[in-house]
């Protein structure tokens, strides 16, 4: 198995909202925001190369956002097709495409415009899973931001027959887990590999950055911000107890690493640069 991470682009959102309850004097310590108070985000995408496919979690937000959407949210960098040609991976390439939730810098990667301006799959041969909650949600736009859910980025995954919608926790395939978490949205959900002694987990945006170790650091964009914070906890001990690797989505200067335990329910963290 090899691991990669890949941007699918880089923005930038409001430091107070990437922190939720966490007070501008505490955040601002361990993330400086720019002078518009915003944080740059990346957007972390996974590649799994395993056994002779390739895997992608997530899509970055893809190439579909107006000028306007791209000023507002200080975009820059490559999309996710862009940077996996970087490493010689075609769209073709990949045959199977696994979506934490739907937010459009998650999503927005899934489809691109053809030339007669129709959004369309990115990845003409894969598969996409996500969950069935979070579609119906999608569609509902159930969520605390109105913009989030933009039926472009997914409609056309089930126009087109390539959308499986799961019901709760799952296999996919040998060594490759999803598991919902909730929190974020109502059905976001984690991803887990493994292969041998690897073990990596994509938490999602349950634990966007590497600033995001503690508790009560979450996103004020949560529906359920307890929720986050048991399951992101949940995970941090059993990552720091098995020695998992961990992806972190929106973190644009430490995109993965291991998870260190430091005793009372704190964790800190060693990055590890996976293949380049
Ligand atoms: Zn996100």
């Amino acid at each position: 198995m090899e691991l990669s991470v890949v941007s699918g682009g880089v923005f930038k959102l409001d430091g107070g909202s990437m922190f939720g309850i966490v007070p501008k004097p505490l955040w601002q310590k361990i993330c400086p925001p720019d002078e518009k108070n915003r944080i740059t985000n990346d957007t972390n995408c996974l590649l799994v190369r395993k056994d002779g496919r390739n895997i992608l979690v997530d899509t970055g937000y893809g190439d579909k956002m107006t000028d306007r959407d791209r000023s507002i949210y200080g975009m820059s960098g490559s999309t996710i097709l862009e940077s996996l040609a970087a490493r010689g991976v075609s769209a073709e390439d990949i045959d199977l495409v696994i979506l934490s939730h739907l937010h459009f810098d998650h999503a927005g990667g899934a489809t691109r415009m053809d030339e007669e301006g129709r959004a369309v799959p990115a990845f003409p041969n894969a598969r996409y899973v996500v969950q069935k909650g979070e579609w119906e949600d999608a569609l509902n736009d159930y969520g605390t931001m109105k913009t989030t859910y933009r039926p472009e980025n997914y409609r056309p995954l089930m126009d087109q027959g390539v959308l499986t919608l799961l019901e709760g926790d799952t296999e996919i395939e040998e060594g490759v887990r999803v598991e919902v978490t909730g929190g974020h949205t109502r059905y976001h959900q984690l991803v887990k590999v493994e292969s041998g002694d690897t073990r990596a987990a994509y938490a999602g945006d349950i634990l966007p950055m590497t600033t995001h170790l503690r508790a009560p650091y979450n996103m004020a964009y949560d529906l359920f911000p307890y929720d986050t914070m048991t399951a992101k906890m949940g995970l941090l001990r059993q990552a720091a107890d098995e020695g998992w690797l961990m992806v972190w989505d929106h973190d644009a200067n430490v995109s993965s690493g291991r998870i260190i335990g430091e005793g009372d329910d704190r964790y800190g963290f060693e990055a590890v640069r996976f293949s380049p």
